[in-house]
């Protein structure tokens, strides 16, 4: 393995930003809030927590709200705002910005008919801001609804204890070689399975659907799949994945980062996208997929621009053509080529029809901004 020495102190990366000796959330009882949980509370109210993407593009904020009544569907719920100015998305002297409810998820942290509202956001004017890449990703979904495009995100992510490290790592330095700890099981291998395992429950219940998880090649790095999901739901379910991941690690007190690359010359994090239309799941779609993948080698450079939330530049530190990616520079597709930009999965090209692997979206990308290029790119010829 090609896996880092030296100290991680020589990583600038990793230390940027405030540094806590400890998380104040690591040491407060987890079992308290049991004694307030099931409260009843009067006139059967609903609690929706509304989240939305900030300015950033990159990150998420939440802000709870109480309904006196069931809503069913997004339109049920009103339309409420925040304060832009102090998420990158307004200014101060004109700073209401709006949230419209999108996609409705069940609680899994307060049950019952408590909801997680996905929202995306509009200016004072109820255009999109500039982080809302919902819209374009929506009206793309409109035009090809009927070519049943699917997409399965395979989401990478490292834990970082509060001192910005890699959770688990021994002080000052690094474990041993990566190796051992892909798909690893054993206290010396993995760290904080609690929290995956918290997180695939919470999912489902949440009506995310993931469909698998696995222990990644850098301890302290996990990958969790969700979908297929149809079109712009691909988004929705991937941010909302997110969410419920930050929320429950906030309760162990450790630290998520969906940065593509946090410690240099071991393996980054990606968004690998699995992608299929109709025609590509049929008899022969192996011809779908070629194609497909004949329009994407054209246009390298402008997905690139979009599968990271900085234009390309968070995947030049990740696309460098070592540990498992393609070179940023240069397009290639290949049959179970795990060094390629797109692989065709070993099982598709035997079974002659199937699904392509897009393996060049960050980690951080905005699945959004993904889903509407590929499909834009792929189906509607643009
Ligand atoms: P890898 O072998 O690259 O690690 P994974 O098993 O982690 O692959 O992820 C494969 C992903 O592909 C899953 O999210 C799965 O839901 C998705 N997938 C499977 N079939 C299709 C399909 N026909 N179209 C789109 N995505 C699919
Ligand atoms: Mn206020
Ligand atoms: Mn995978
Ligand atoms: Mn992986
Ligand atoms: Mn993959």
């Amino acid at each position: 393995s090609d896996a880092g020495h030296g100290k991680i102190e020589d990583n600038p990366k990793i230390l940027s930003g405030p540094v806590l000796t400890n998380s104040p959330n690591a040491v407060l009882s987890k079992s308290l809030l049991g004694r307030y949980n099931d409260l009843p509370l009067p006139g059967d109210k609903v609690l929706a927590t509304y989240i939305w993407i900030d300015g950033t593009g990159e990150h998420l904020r939440c802000k709870d709200r109480t309904l006196s009544f069931i809503p069913k569907r997004p339109k049920d719920l009103p339309v409420w705002n925040f304060d832009g100015s102090s998420t990158g998305q307004a200014d101060g002297h004109n700073s209401d910005t709006y949230l419209v409810p999108r996609a409705l998820y069940r609680d899994p942290f307060r049950r019952g008919n408590h909801l997680l509202v996905m929202c995306d956001t509009y200016k004072y004017n109820m255009e999109p801001t500039e982080s809302n890449h919902r819209v374009k990703c929506q009206e793309a979904y409109e035009k090809c609804k009927d070519d049943e495009p699917w997409f399965g995100i395979e989401q990478e992510y490292i834990l970082l204890d509060s001192d910005l490290r890699p959770f688990g790592w021994p002080p000052g330095g690094f474990p041993p070689p990566q190796g051992p700890y892909y798909c690893g099981v054993g206290a010396n291998k993995v760290f904080a399975r609690d929290l995956v395992e918290a997180h695939y429950k919470c999912c489902l219940y949440a009506g995310v659907p993931i469909s698998g998880t696995n222990a990644e090649v850098m301890p302290s790095q996990w990958e969790f799949q969700v979908g297929p999901s149809v079109g712009v739901t691909a988004g929705d379910d991937l941010w909302m994945a997110r969410y419920i991941l930050h929320r429950l690690a906030e309760e162990y007190g450790v630290i998520v980062t969906f940065d593509p690359k946090p410690v240099q010359d071991w393996n980054g994090s990606g968004a690998h996208t699995n992608f299929s239309t109709k025609k590509m799941r049929e008899e022969n779609g192996i011809i779908e997929i070629e194609k497909a993948i004949d329009k994407l080698s054209k246009v390298h450079m402008k997905h690139i621009k979009v599968y990271d939330p900085r234009g390309g530049k968070d995947n030049e530190r990740r696309l460098t053509g070592l540990h498992e990616t393609a070179s940023i520079n240069d397009f290639s597709a290949g049959v179970a080529n795990r060094a390629s930009s797109i692989r065709i999965p070993r099982a598709v090209a035997e079974e002659k029809k199937g699904y392509l692997e897009d393996r060049r979206p960050a980690s951080n990308c905005d699945p959004y901004a993904v889903v509407d290029a590929l499909m834009r790119t792929c189906i509607l010829n643009e």
